[in-house]
């Protein structure tokens, strides 16, 4: 377990000049539902990007006993590294269990590809259960609902055996029903999984989060349980103005 441990120590990322994200210092334990949160532009997502290698960083990011910085986005992923994108990024014209099987076929190769016509692997059996899409295994994924699309790439990503998932806004634009059945579903994937949440969604965060990390721009300002980080004055002052 201890091997899914995340640690970030001093993550810096420039873009021309300007910092977005200042010297970061981040750890997240396995089973740790983990929420960052800040106002637009505090440096959530270019820290993410950052940790799965979309953007260049310096510093230091460690998980499962690897140095992240400085590797490809294929080579994080295959350590384990999972991350969704703001919009769903689910191939609308495949199934659902084509869908999974694309993403499973990344980490097995094409010939078990092909094999699998035979039946559902195990994995991907375990991932539409775990996201509640078993009975819709056979529906293009264009006509899931809004959520379930969310749902079917967090279902990619378990088939990939990500074991540090980091999720951008994953309830923006659900319904309060998704955003329960989203919750719970982090839950259940984050008992044993390293989870980073990046929301907006105060109540969502509220009701789901054990533990927050707040970034202003580009910094960590504050950290602690949902409690702790509502309490404190600095948070206070950056959502509300002084
Ligand atoms: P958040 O996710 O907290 O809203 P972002 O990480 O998206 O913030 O952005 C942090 C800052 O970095 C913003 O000021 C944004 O404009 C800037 N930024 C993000 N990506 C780029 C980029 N590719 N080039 C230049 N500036 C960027």
């Amino acid at each position: 377990m201890q091997q899914d441990y995340l640690e970030i120590s001093g993550l810096t990322v420039s873009f021309d000049g300007f910092v977005a994200v200042d010297g970061v210092n981040l750890s997240v334990l396995p089973g740790d539902l983990r929420f960052l949160i800040g106002p637009n532009g505090a440096g959530k997502t270019t820290l993410i990007d950052a940790v799965s290698g979309l953007v260049p960083a310096t510093g230091s990011v460690r998980y499962g006993g690897h140095e992240l910085t400085g590797r490809k986005v294929h080579r994080i992923a295959r350590l384990g590294v999972g991350r969704t994108f703001q919009t769903a990024t689910v191939f609308e014209e495949l199934t659902v269990l084509q869908n999974l099987d694309i993403a499973a076929g990344h980490r097995r190769g094409p010939l078990t590809l092909v094999r699998r016509r035979k039946g559902i692997p195990e994995e991907v059996e375990r991932a539409l259960e775990t996201v509640g899409l078993a009975e819709l295994v056979d529906a293009p994924a264009g006509v899931l609902a809004h959520g379930q699309k969310q749902w079917l790439e967090i279902g990619m990503l378990l088939v990939q055996d990500a074991r540090l998932l980091m999720l951008d806004e994953p309830v923006a634009g659900m319904s309060a029903e998704e955003k329960d059945e989203t919750g719970r579903l982090l839950q259940r994937i984050g008992a044993d999984r390293t989870v980073v949440v990046v929301e907006h969604d105060m109540d969502f965060m509220r009701s789901f989060a054990n533990s927050v990390t707040v970034l202003h721009a580009g910094k960590v300002l504050a950290e602690g349980s949902v409690r702790e980080v509502q309490a404190d004055p600095r948070v206070q002052e950056v959502y509300l103005g002084p």
